[in-house]
């Protein structure tokens, strides 16, 4: 297959097959594929503003019964690292966060199983109550344990957490959604049907979400397009999802190890997300897991937001690693990147502009 004719065909947004972004993978060049993806990016956002937002993530709980092999955040019940926050703890993290002109939290955790449906509804009204921000929280995993374990569906389960103060769900847990991945890596977790199920769901309840790709473990190429068909296809049906944001393995403190991917290889895997999901206007590139020189560099492969200056992030950094930045980087980072740097709420409508 010539990647150059796959390439022009994506320039121009045309939807890309599973066999030509697995040739993309093994042949396209580098630069030729920055080059189109930014070209893509430029034509859904021309204004060349790129954007970031100010949010906190909250891990609630680190007990966890899953163990999956790939997470250094996780500890058994009983462990003397495990931990619940108590509400005081939660709240007062979160009137940090508003202080710090914070407009999200996003507040995931372990699947803990002393917790049931009423600790998180009481969460969520309890900040509601006292807070004008925005909570996009708990993942599908989290949203089939709490539904199993209180005996109702999960619509049921969607309905009660919305109703509480629950606005969007992040897209975590995805890893890579394909089972024989899943099966190796994290094999008490949901399946990848299930993962798509609670998002079609919440799409259906009109209860926006994010997707998700932690890639670099055990999965093929082939794995990664299969990832990004599978919510391509499901984007079709609802046009539930806000973004995608793929970002890598990080094995420190891992029962899994092993080496993280190559920066470049990132890119390439960005740049690729980019053109072959076809309907989602926001891709995200991750320096949280790259760093912000790689970070910067999204910003010519595709990405056209970089997601949070995160006040606090605990699972990224269970695993060694522990990228900072303040909001005046980031726009110093996106200038520099030749953009218009502004700051987003959840749903990418924009709060100021730094010209
Ligand atoms: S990735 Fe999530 S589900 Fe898996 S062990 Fe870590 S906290 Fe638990």
């Amino acid at each position: 297959m010539n990647t150059k004719t796959v390439l022009e065909k994506a320039s121009v947004q045309k939807r890309l097959s599973f066999d030509e972004a697995v040739a993309l993978f093994a042949y396209a060049d580098l630069l030729e594929l920055g080059e189109v993806s930014d070209a893509v990016r430029r034509q859904k956002h021309p204004e060349e503003i790129v954007t970031f937002l100010i949010d906190r993530n909250i891990n609630y709980t680190n007990i966890c019964r899953n163990q999956c092999s790939f997470c250094a955040f996780y500890r058994p019940k009983g462990h003397p690292e495990a931990y619940v926050l108590s509400g005081e703890e939660i709240e007062k993290k979160i009137e940090e966060t508003v202080q710090l002109s914070g407009t999200q939290v996003m507040l995931q955790g372990g699947i803990n199983p002393d917790l049931t449906i009423e600790y998180y509804t009481k969460m969520f009204s309890g900040i509601k109550d006292k807070f004008n921000i925005r909570i996009h929280s708990l993942s599908p995993p989290e949203i089939v344990y709490i539904a199993e374990s209180s005996g109702i569906t999960l619509e049921e389960t969607l309905k009660a957490l919305v109703n509480a103060g629950l606005d969007s769900l992040p897209g975590g847990g995805a890893e890579v959604l394909v089972d024989r991945v899943r099966q190796k890596i994290s094999p008490k977790k949901i399946s990848s049907s299930q993962w798509l199920e609670v998002m079609e769901e919440a799409h259906r309840l009109n209860l926006r979400t994010t997707a998700t790709m932690m890639f670099g473990t055990v999965e093929t190429v082939g794995e990664r397009i299969l990832h990004l068909q599978k919510i391509r296809d499901l984007q079709d049906r609802t046009g539930g999802f806000m973004s995608f944001i793929p970002w890598t393995f990080q094995p420190g403190n891992t029962p899994l190890g092993g080496k993280p991917v190559s920066s470049l290889e990132y890119l390439r895997t960005l740049a690729i997300s980019r053109l072959f999901l076809d309907n989602f206007s926001n891709v995200q590139g991750s320096w949280v897991t790259q760093g912000k020189d790689i970070g910067q560099l999204c910003l010519s492969f595709g990405a056209n937001d970089l997601g949070s200056i995160m006040i606090e992030e605990n699972v990224v950094r269970a695993a060694g690693i522990s990228h900072r930045i303040t909001v005046e980087e980031m726009v110093d980072l996106m200038k520099k990147a030749g953009k218009i740097p502004a700051q987003r709420d959840t749903e990418f409508n924009i709060l100021r502009v730094y010209e």
